[in-house]
């Protein structure tokens, strides 16, 4: 049973929820927002500047003109490690509480190496980029990591990713946390791509698709302002929907005629191969057309189109707000989104697209460390969580 100390600073959560959008707050202007008695405010607060979650300032003048004492959340308070892998380059960082990066990375790491090589040379890179900005593991609060397969979202592990050998059901979490010593949150790297570009570009959008045009395509869905998984994990696997135009292409999946097998980027790059055009993977697609290789930029328009197609029939079930286009391929900006707009406004239905923003992704290749920075806050600032952390305590 709780004893009556513990009850009521078991709200502290709610509390940090209010605060965790940087404004400075002081007593009676937290009263009035939380309608809490002024000795329960005081021990919730208590609470949270014992765990370091919020320092107090003295910067707010009250009406009277004496300065009175406000309250702010501390950014500063933990780091968080995000990692962003996808199938042949990586992305790292160092984060704060509000998601700023202190520390950067990218690297070339081809997943197929598999699980074991792939997550040392990651623990590694944490560590080293850890003392760079002066840190230490013990004020980690947790580590994100995307990859580039289907993760079941219950444990973390991938789930028969098709282009990672070796780390079907791999412990992803178990490994790197028994390595580190801190809590490890895995998802999709779209999943997370999604997160961070909500967070950080457009978090006016309460329904939002975000696509990844790589070497391979997927996308993230936040529905009503929360990342929407699925039963298993898997919701947003739009790259092995069936499209009309890829009827004799097998894909990696063993399906015949996905969206990604005709419009991935390394479908496109072997169109360019078989052209005798040197082209190896999605960023030399990208490359080519900003140098104005004509067949690239055919290429990445009819992308556009057939991933319209799907887009279309997406947008009259879901009806987003905003869909917003990410990974190497969206480099090549208005020729996808020209093919892409053309078709989602002539297919999908007019109400459904009356308000509907198409854009590119504004954060870029930062999207995925951002929106595993942000998948590990939302995490352990959770209510729940720092109630657990504070009656601990
Ligand atoms: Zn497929």
């Amino acid at each position: 049973m709780l004893s009556e100390a513990s009850g009521s600073i078991a709200g502290a959560g709610a509390l940090l929820t209010i605060l965790r959008d940087g404004q400075a707050r002081t007593r009676a202007e937290l009263v009035q927002l939380t309608g809490l008695a002024r000795s329960t405010l005081a021990q919730r607060l208590d609470a949270l500047i014992s765990q370091q979650w919020i320092v107090p300032t003295e910067e707010a003048i009250s009406s009277g003109g004496r300065p009175a004492v406000a309250f702010t959340f501390n950014r500063s308070a933990r780091v968080v490690l995000a990692a962003d892998l996808g199938a042949t380059h990586a992305r790292v960082a160092v984060t704060d509480l509000s998601t700023e990066v202190l520390a950067e990375r990218a690297a070339e790491l081809p997943i197929d190496r598999g699980p074991e090589p792939t997550l040392t040379w990651l623990q590694r890179t944490f560590q080293e980029m850890l003392s760079e900005t002066g840190h230490s593991l013990g004020e980690v609060c947790g580590v994100g990591v995307g990859l580039p397969g289907p993760v079941e979202h219950s444990s973390g592990r991938p789930v028969n990713p098709p282009i990672m050998p070796g780390w079907d059901g791999f412990p992803v979490p178990e490994w790197l946390g028994e390595h580190l010593g801190v809590p490890v949150l895995v998802d999709n790297d779209v999943n997370i791509m999604a997160l961070g570009e909500h967070w950080a570009a457009r978090p006016e959008a309460d329904h939002l698709i975000f696509v990844k045009i790589g070497t391979g395509i997927g996308c993230g869905i936040i529905s009503d302002r929360r990342l929407h998984r699925g039963a298993q994990g898997a919701a947003g696997d739009i790259g092995h929907i069936r499209v009309a135009s890829g009827l004799d292409t097998v894909c990696r999946c063993g399906n015949v005629g996905c969206l990604e097998a005709v419009a991935g980027g390394a479908a496109m790059a072997a169109r360019l191969r078989a052209d005798g055009v040197e082209a190896a993977d999605s960023r030399d697609v990208i490359r080519l057309a900003r140098s104005g290789n004509t067949r690239a930029v055919q290429l990445i328009r009819q992308a556009g189109r057939e991933l319209g197609d799907v887009l279309a029939s997406i947008v009259n079930f879901f009806n987003p707000s905003t869909i917003v286009i990410g990974g190497d391929i969206a480099e090549g900006g208005e020729q996808v989104l020209a093919g892409l707009r053309e078709v989602i406004y002539s297919r999908s239905l007019p109400l459904a697209t009356q308000h509907l923003s198409i854009t590119a992704s504004e954060l870029g290749d930062r999207a995925g460390v951002i929106g595993a920075a942000v998948m590990v806050i939302d995490h352990v600032l959770s209510p729940d969580t720092v109630d657990q952390a504070v009656t601990r305590a």
